[in-house]
């Protein structure tokens, strides 16, 4: 059945939070986007805005997402609130966010029974992802039945890595019966800033070499070879690679075993890893903007943690810059690469043995914006490239449904 595509709403959904975002795909244009916190969990709170109204935080009553995406539905065809569909039929598609598609999605999908059941089968690898994007779709197809939903994958961008990146030296039977191996995260972003990023440099999308940093709460590099993705940070799981807000990074996995050896159970380490490691453990905070006021401040600790973190970042760019040959440009975005510009100061005075140089100037004024923030001399330009995932995620909805 034919179905023409105009405006697209993209759900991501967690077990008890749902964020929307409308677009409207004749122009790429976001017509608004909101929020449903605390689902199933008592004293939801509902944020909408749109050109010219907004709500903050509004108590609502949201016992599971059906109800939440009700929510989000009714606020996008209210007049008081702005008015931006007229009634629920205007929504053309839905996209979703799926973190985990496993080694089975390495493009988005359609959703049909089969594709739920497959989604569901991918839960052990994504337990506190997949199983609330899952009540998601469910939710939102029951608030609109009859609409196409499309899955989109966190992981589906580093589906072309090699087994020379992929594989771990590990017995291959644990990634035949187990699907241990690295899949790699933040996938749509970094698809995202590659098609930007080629843009920009004035590049076929398949013909650019990249190192794409996605820097944020959570943080990965890829090294993009010919548009493709050919190795990333993260690994099975989104703890490995750089030092993160709350999470280690690469650690020594064998302090897994010591730890336990002591005292501590599997769900110890897990929590001492992924929430109580990165910046975090290192300076108390895991947000860059208290970490860098502290570092002006003297705070030793603070300083250490900054040093730590774009130490880790270095050494995954110099490593990708000796596998890529040729590296076009290294692309920084997320909240950190975006907008802090004391952490692009530190990340790129650490890749100096490169060849690379600061912008000074530039670099203190980027915030939020695109920006070349590598000095003229540079051996590899450093380009600021906000990310744009709930876009890409309408973009790639639009393409399934409009091939
Ligand atoms: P994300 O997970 O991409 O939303 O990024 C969150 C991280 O970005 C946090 O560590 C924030 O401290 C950092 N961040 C966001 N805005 C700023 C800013 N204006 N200055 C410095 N860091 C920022």
């Amino acid at each position: 059945m034919s179905h023409t595509v105009r405006n697209v709403l993209v759900v991501n959904a967690g077990s008890s939070s749902l964020k929307f975002m409308l677009f409207d795909m004749s122009q790429e244009r976001m017509l608004a986007k909101g929020q449903v916190e605390r689902i199933g969990i008592g004293d939801a709170l509902f944020t909408f805005s749109t050109e010219g109204f907004s709500e903050k935080q509004t108590p609502c009553e949201a016992p599971n997402h059906a109800a939440a995406i009700r929510l989000a539905c009714d606020a996008l065809t209210a007049p008081a609130k702005g008015g931006c569909l007229k009634s629920f039929a205007d929504i053309d598609a839905v996209g979703h966010r799926i973190v985990h598609g496993g080694e089975k999605y390495s493009k988005p999908v359609r959703l049909d029974e089969h594709a739920l059941k497959e989604i569901e089968k991918l839960s052990p690898l994504a337990p506190l992802h997949n199983p609330g994007a899952l009540q998601g779709i469910r939710g939102c197809e029951q608030v609109l039945p009859g609409v196409p939903h499309v899955a989109v994958f966190d992981t589906a961008f580093h589906q072309t890595m090699p087994e020379e990146s992929y594989l771990y030296a590990l017995p291959r039977e644990l990634h035949d019966k187990l699907g241990v191996r690295k899949y790699g995260f933040h996938g749509t972003s970094h698809r995202f800033v590659t098609e930007r990023a080629a843009e920009i440099l004035g590049k076929p999308s398949d013909q650019v070499n990249l190192v794409t940093c996605h820097l944020g709460n959570g943080s990965s590099i890829t090294a993009v070879k010919g548009g493709k993705c050919f190795d990333t940070s993260m690994g099975m799981t989104p703890l490995a690679g750089v030092v993160m807000g709350t999470r280690s990074g690469d650690v020594d996995p064998a302090i897994a075993f010591y730890l336990m050896k002591n005292g501590y159970s599997a769900d110890d380490v897990d929590a001492l890893f992924n929430k109580q490691g990165g910046v975090k453990a290192l300076c108390g905070s895991s947000d860059m903007r208290d970490v860098c006021s502290a570092c002006e401040a003297g705070n030793r600790d603070a300083q250490v943690a900054l040093a730590r973190l774009v130490h880790s970042y270095a050494m995954y760019v110099g490593g990708y810059v000796a596998l890529l040959g040729r590296t076009d440009a290294i692309i920084l975005t997320g909240g950190i690469g975006e907008n802090s510009w004391e952490t692009r100061q530190a990340f790129l005075k650490a890749l100096s043995g490169l060849g690379i140089t600061l912008d000074e100037a530039a670099n203190r004024a980027t915030r939020g914006v695109e920006a070349t923030i590598s000095g003229k001399d540079s051996a590899i330009p450093v380009i600021v490239v906000p990310t744009n995932e709930e876009l890409m995620i309408a973009r790639e909805t639009f393409t399934i449904l409009n091939p």
